[in-house]
């Protein structure tokens, strides 16, 4: 999300501010993620929080309980006339479907309308809400939860089942983290009912596994394109990262690489996005080669080609040996030149390896057009073993499939070799 349609507010207020102004109960996954982030981040500098309700309107909340009513609040519009709750007459109200507890209605009749529809989508929609909830859970500490050596090599480890099969007994871990008390306020202030056990366990891998695909997709990536941390240390730039990887990320956060490349001679992550959050990831990267069979990770905040401008031409900051994104969406709303153009064009002409994923499989077909466009010399593409399993309602109504963070990947190098051959002409 380097630019564009992002959510660019700092602080709740300005955030909150912005749900109202797009009068939109359902707003999209991004959107969401975004306010969500937001929040948390306003959350986490609630001590230096004195002065930022210029608004005139109090927006502030002051527990977890009441942010979790205004997030649950932008939720509330009839998912079949899209009626609002100010729109309603004094006898109605929004109700919320039963099942899924993640849409709401005006009334009967139009829940009724809505059901041919909405059947399709309700279970997944169901798990969503859950997630939603449980997500939290990774800011105040309980995940993710600690993870084991590898016991295959990383060539035999292709799948999460592999990845799992790995992990020896996870429902201990699990089971503590369900039984915990941050579980229990979770719920409590949710303001919903709280699940049963087994569908929170299903839920915290979920969560996990969105984690836990950022550190498996790099290694992909390095696999791809033939790099080995073995032999020589390695420099992975994380380009257009945003809160979702930044925000209260500590610097343990691609640790998993320390289990896929044992013995490895340095990694180095650095994550460069206009919205890199503040925390203890915000310092500068290394000069040099970092410490071995380490991960050290760092951010930049500020567009990918100013950070080469200022950091890597510099000699500051090493060159990368792969370029990862994280479902960017070169979306064709986003004006693309504003956006990811220029980072496109120095990845092609420093000829970087490169490797991006997206949301869905359209995503990633429209995102080869554009590479092609470009004439890009791409190097493979496929849905990515490694695919968050975390369902997102994406999109302005909830009646939806569910999308994916890295469910698909795609990767290239350089300029094709092809461009300027012609063909003889005949006489
Ligand atoms: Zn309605
Ligand atoms: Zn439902």
């Amino acid at each position: 999300m380097q630019s564009g349609t992002v959510w660019r507010c700092q602080t709740f207020p300005e955030a909150w501010q912005q749900v109202l102004h797009l009068q939109a109960a359902h707003i999209s996954a991004q959107q969401e993620k975004r306010l969500f982030y937001t929040i948390s981040s306003f959350k986490m500098t609630e001590t230096q929080r004195t002065v930022q309700q210029a608004s005139g309107k109090s927006l502030a909340f002051h527990s977890q309980k009441e942010m979790f009513e205004k997030l649950e609040e932008s939720f509330k519009i009839c998912a079949f006339c899209e009626k609002r709750p100010e729109q309603l007459s004094e006898s109605q109200s929004l109700k919320r479907c039963a099942r899924c507890l993640n849409v709401y209605y005006c009334c009967k009749d139009c829940q009724k309308e809505d059901w041919s529809k909405h059947k399709k989508f309700c279970p997944q929609l169901r798990l969503a809400a859950i997630d939603r909830v449980v997500e939290w859970l990774l800011f105040k500490g309980d995940l993710p939860f600690p993870t084991q050596k590898w016991s295959k090599p990383g060539s035999e480890v292709k799948t999460w089942d592999d990845w799992l099969s790995m992990q020896g007994d996870l429902s201990s871990r699990l089971d503590a983290i369900v039984s915990g008390a941050n579980m229990k306020d979770l719920w409590a202030d949710a303001g919903r009912p709280r699940p049963g056990d087994d569908d929170l366990k299903q839920s915290l891998w979920r969560v996990c596994s969105e984690f836990f695909s950022r550190p498996l997709t790099v290694a992909l990536g390095l696999r791809l394109f033939g790099l080995s941390p073995a032999s020589q240390p390695l420099t992975v730039h994380l380009v257009g990262a945003g809160p979702g990887e930044t925000l209260a990320a500590k610097l343990s956060d691609y640790d998993e690489l320390n289990h896929v490349f044992p013995g490895h001679q340095g990694i180095e992550v650095v994550m460069v996005g206009p919205e890199v959050a503040d925390g203890p990831v915000l310092r500068p990267p290394l000069r040099a080669f970092g410490p071995k069979q380490r991960v050290y990770v760092s951010a930049y905040r500020g567009l990918y080609h100013h950070f080469w401008e200022e950091l890597v031409e510099k000699e500051e900051a090493a060159k990368p040996d792969l370029v990862v994104g994280f479902n960017p969406g070169f979306d064709a709303s986003q004006g693309l030149d504003q956006g990811w153009l220029p980072t496109l064009l120095l990845l092609r002409d420093y000829e970087i390896p490169s490797m991006f994923t997206s949301l869905t499989e359209t995503d990633m077909t429209y995102s080869l057009q554009i590479l092609l466009e470009l004439e890009m010399d791409l190097k493979g593409s496929g849905a990515n073993p490694f695919a968050s399993l975390k369902p997102e309602v994406v999109g302005s109504t909830p009646n939806k499939p569910p999308v994916f963070c890295n469910s698909h990947y795609f990767s290239f190098q350089g300029l094709l070799a092809t461009a300027e051959l012609e063909e003889p002409e005949s006489t």
